[in-house]
Formats: C-alpha cells, structure tokens, sequence
C-alpha cells in the first residue's frame, strides 16, 4: 500500500506543509489589496503568492496583479457600464 503524499507547498525553514490563505486590505480610497500567500501553521512563515490591487480610476476598474517578488503579472481595465464589467 503506498503512503498517502501529502499535497501542498512544503515550508523552506521547518519542512511543514503550508496553509494557503487569502487577505484583503481596503484602504480609506477605495482601493482593495487581495494578497495570496502561504502560511506555515507551526513557524508562521510566509511565502506571498500574489498580489491584486483593485483601484478605481475616472469611472474604470484598474485590477493589477504582482508576483511575491513585485514583479508585474498582468493589468486589466474595466469600464463600469450598466452594472456589468467589460474588459477593455
Ligand atoms: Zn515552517
């Protein structure tokens, strides 16, 4: 019989399986901030996944994702039009 494998990031300083967790920040402007990460549950350490700010700009919804390093991932732009969202 083959062992279970556990499935999940592995933690680089104690070797726990990490927990994934989404965070969301609003600011006093309206601006909301989603950050993806990992948690390891017994060290606390914290490997960031994403990061999405959701900025709205003149009428238009600016979502813009980066990496856990800060690098640039993508940026889309929607116009608020009848309630509905449109990629522009
Ligand atoms: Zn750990």
């Amino acid at each position: 019989m083959a062992d279970k494998k556990k499935v999940g990031l592995v933690c680089p300083r104690c070797g726990s399986i990490m927990n994934y967790q989404i965070e969301v920040e609003l600011k006093h402007d309206g601006t909301r901030i989603v950050y993806r990460y990992y948690r390891c549950p017994v060290c606390r350490y914290k490997i960031i996944d994403s990061v999405v700010t959701i900025r709205r700009v003149n009428g238009k919804i600016i979502t813009e994702a980066r990496d856990g390093n800060g690098r640039h991932r993508a940026l889309e732009v929607y116009s608020v039009s009848n309630k509905r969202y449109v990629q522009l």
